[in-house]
């Protein structure tokens, strides 16, 4: 018995030949994707519980989110317009310090989960606080993550001391481990707001545990200014004499990298989480993504927090950034579409070392994929359907989202979940936020 089957399809497999099947036939079963049929199957004779008649629309992989901090939905729209430092300090921290408990933790990412799956995306990789909440409602929405909690210097909401942090992540990798959505990573919050003593120490627990070490890294003229005032050395010059730097380690903007910081993310495979809207909106400055890519670094697109951003929809970030190194490259060939969905299914498994299991739709891997409404106005006629992908789609185009086998989005509606509820305690929780913000704003 077959779970789902899905017939009459046009599937982008983004396999290593990036095959492209025209009207084919994928079943799926215990999760995974069983059969490919490169024609039309007559799913008659097989025993299918659901069948999915994909006329007219397109099959493609999940999107895969590198880099975000799911439960900042709470904080959307918050500070717009502000520098990252004063934003953080004067905006994000305080506000993170009063209202980043674990019930919000809650109500955040089930708001950012609920705008994932209904865009796209079916992967995120995560970097926040009261991470075991964040995993249960991931879990619960049939979501799949890498989850870590922030750790810094200073107390967070969650952990007094970066100890703590650390022998959280202890836990939750016991609590999580053989989970066969969630998975648990490391983070140092940045090389600016970490000590090299903790960095040290997080390097170590990533290698015992092998598992991946997230980080900001490199984001702003600011950071690597004031890592070359302390050390003399670039931030990933710093970060690799601390013996930091590997292929574990998830470097997220990696923004202001030198030819010979290139050189070390090349030499030592560090993965790049590119967040081109937030780095825009911030004013961070223009990652290096192209000549990252010809040096073979692996490179996946991150929203960030949609306190940056300001959503979660990946599909924009892929425009964005085919738009962005145009534009900064003064040169339209820099890029292209193909390697933009690349970054955003295969590229970004391989970030977060999942390439084995997600990322594409190849038999024997996990069922993540979506299904795209593709007689739509804004999506005919259909001559490259990578064009079609980065410079026409949005993440609204998305019909049905599966995860791990499972229907977690069906024709724009996520089973068993109340949206009603959800923007009734979110609607009662800004209120209170904006009240704070008011005087935020008018004390500093
Ligand atoms: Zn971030």
């Amino acid at each position: 018995m077959y779970e789902i089957g899905i017939f009459n399809a046009k599937i982008l497999t983004m396999d290593k030949d990036f095959s492209i099947i025209n009207n084919g036939t994928i079943l799926i079963k215990n999760g995974k994707i069983d059969k490919i049929v490169k024609s039309d199957l007559d799913l008659e004779n097989f025993l299918v519980e659901k069948k999915i008649d994909a006329t007219g629309k397109l099959i493609m992989p999940g999107l895969i989110n590198v880099h975000t901090h799911s439960a900042m939905t709470i904080f959307r729209g918050f500070a717009d317009d502000i520098a990252l430092q004063e934003w953080l300090h004067k905006y994000i921290f305080p506000n993170e310090a009063k209202f980043i408990d674990k019930e919000n933790v809650r109500l955040g990412t089930t708001l950012a989960v609920a705008e994932m799956l209904l865009s796209g995306t079916t992967t995120y990789n995560d970097m926040y606080f009261f991470v075991n909440e964040a995993a249960e409602v991931t879990q619960k929405m049939g979501m799949r993550a890498l989850l870590s909690e922030g750790i810094i210097d200073y107390p967070t909401p969650c952990s007094a001391n970066p100890e703590l942090g650390i022998k959280n992540t202890e836990e939750l990798l016991q609590q999580w481990q053989n989970n066969q959505l969630i998975k648990i990573a490391i983070s140092a919050h940045s090389p600016y707001s970490c000590s090299s003593d903790l960095l040290k120490k997080v390097k170590k627990f990533s290698d015992k545990n092998n598992i991946k070490l997230h980080i900001h890294l490199a984001e702003t003229r600011w950071e690597f200014d004031e890592i070359m005032r302390l050390y003399s050395q670039t931030p990933t010059e710093y970060l690799h004499h601390l013996g930091i730097l590997d292929e574990n380690m998830i470097a997220a903007h990696s923004v202001h990298l030198t030819d010979s910081d290139i050189d070390l993310f090349a030499k030592y495979k560090v993965g790049v989480a590119h967040n081109p809207e937030c780095n825009m909106k911030l004013a961070s400055g223009v990652a290096p993504i192209p000549k990252l890519l010809s040096r073979g670094v692996k490179v996946g697109i991150g929203t960030d927090g949609v306190a940056s951003n300001n959503n979660l929809d990946l599909f924009q970030d892929v425009r964005s950034a085919a738009f962005l190194h145009k534009l900064s490259n003064s040169n339209p060939l820099v890029t292209n579409a193909k390697e933009m969905v690349y970054m955003a299914t295969m590229g970004g498994a391989s970030v977060l070392g999942f390439e084995k299991e997600i990322g594409s739709i190849e038999v024997g891997k996990n069922a993540d994929l979506i299904i795209i409404d593709l007689m739509k106005p804004h999506l005919i006629p259909i001559y490259d359907i990578y064009s079609q992908i980065v410079f026409s789609m949005t993440g609204n185009d998305v019909e049905t989202s599966i995860i791990n086998g499972k229907i977690v989005m069906e024709n724009r509606i996520i089973p068993n979940f109340s949206f009603t509820d959800l923007w009734l305690q979110m609607n009662e929780l800004s209120q209170r936020i904006k009240k704070s913000e008011f005087i935020n704003r008018y004390n500093f």
